[in-house]
């Protein structure tokens, strides 16, 4: 029969294209509950998927940053099975550390790794009473490796993998999956968002060298890097689609090729020397050439750097 697919934040971004691309499978093997906070953004979502909207797609509201909203949604799934969950909700958080207040580094815990940790609260225990499941979590190139100026983002990734990296042990022993996406930039509102957040940004607390490198140095190489390397959302989809009919699925599974020499920098140099190194010639010295530092990544992929990613295709 189909199987039940549970899926936050469809709103935008990654999570729309993975619950439209699940819901227009061919074969109709999904039955996608599409989730969102308010159900009032689901017009770019219902026009997306076209006439699977009612029929292998339907909406229900969650809210990950509330227990309350997380029990009321799952309770009303039909005998609360869901054989897929796939945790997509999440947010962004940019800029010097001594400028952010604890309120939103708070924020995006909550949301990043306690929203993805009261989902899985709610639905393994299901999951392991009929010894069947998977759990998927988009975490990112940085839930592995830690960016400048990404502190707390990068921690709140850190904090999933490390809860999964725990959590799929003892799945394992109940015949759940439980496997991570890994993507680099993605082309959706992510971007956008952090963006107008930074434009918006004062920089308390900050000192103005700080603020220059941030401002002058960071933000214009990532928005290139953004530029010149970033995937599609419905890359990301068809990825995680390839995840989840695995029949062997990956823990980890990252999805841009380009981005495999950061991982692979940290577990050639246990001493985290070599990258933290890397990162500062590419930020310091190469960032203002970034054709330069394209060029880089691209031969280092080339090389004995480069691993295996789940592509799209
Ligand atoms: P997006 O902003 O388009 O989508 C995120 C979605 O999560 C939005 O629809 C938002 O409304 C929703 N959301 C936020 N807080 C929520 C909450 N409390 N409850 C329910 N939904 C909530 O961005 P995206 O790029 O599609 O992001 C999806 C996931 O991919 C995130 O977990 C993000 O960390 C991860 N990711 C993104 C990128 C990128 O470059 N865009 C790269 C790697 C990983």
């Amino acid at each position: 029969g189909q199987k039940v697919v549970l899926i936050t934040g469809c709103s935008s971004g990654i999570g729309l294209r993975i619950a439209v691309l699940l819901a227009k499978d061919e074969k109709k093997r999904y039955h996608v509950i599409a989730t969102m906070r308010d159900l009032k953004k689901k017009d770019k979502l219902v026009e997306a998927a076209g006439d699977a909207y009612g029929k292998t797609l339907m909406l229900l509201p969650l809210d990950v940053c509330s227990d309350e909203s997380v029990k009321q949604c799952i309770n009303s799934v039909k005998d609360r099975h869901i054989d897929i969950l796939i945790n997509n909700a999440g947010v962004g958080l940019l800029g010097p550390v001594e400028s952010i207040c604890m309120e939103d580094m708070k924020r995006v815990f909550e949301t990043n790794f306690f929203g993805v940790v009261r989902m899985i609260k709610e639905v393994m225990p299901d999951m392991k009473k009929r010894r069947a499941g998977h759990i998927v979590v988009m975490s990112s190139v940085m839930g592995l490796q830690g960016v400048v100026f990404n502190d707390i983002y990068t921690a709140s990734k850190f904090a999933m993998e490390g809860f999964c990296e725990s959590m799929g042990v003892q799945l394992l022993k109940f015949n759940v999956h439980l496997s991570m996406i890994e993507p680099g930039p993605v082309h959706t509102e992510f971007e956008t968002k952090m963006m107008e957040d930074v434009a918006k940004m004062e920089y308390p607390g900050a000192d103005a060298d700080t603020v220059r490198y941030f401002k002058d140095v960071y933000l214009p190489s990532s928005k290139d890097i953004f530029e010149a390397m970033g995937q599609t959302p419905e890359d990301i989809a068809k990825c995680t689609k390839k995840v989840i009919e695995s029949r062997n699925p990956r823990f980890r599974n990252l999805t841009n090729s380009l981005y495999t020499p950061i991982v692979a920098m940290k577990y050639a140099d246990e001493t985290g020397g070599l990258s933290v190194n890397t990162f500062y010639n590419l930020l310091f010295n190469f960032g203002p050439l970034m054709h330069i530092t394209m060029s880089i990544l691209k031969c280092l992929t080339c090389s004995c750097l480069r691993r295996r990613t789940i592509s799209p295709n």
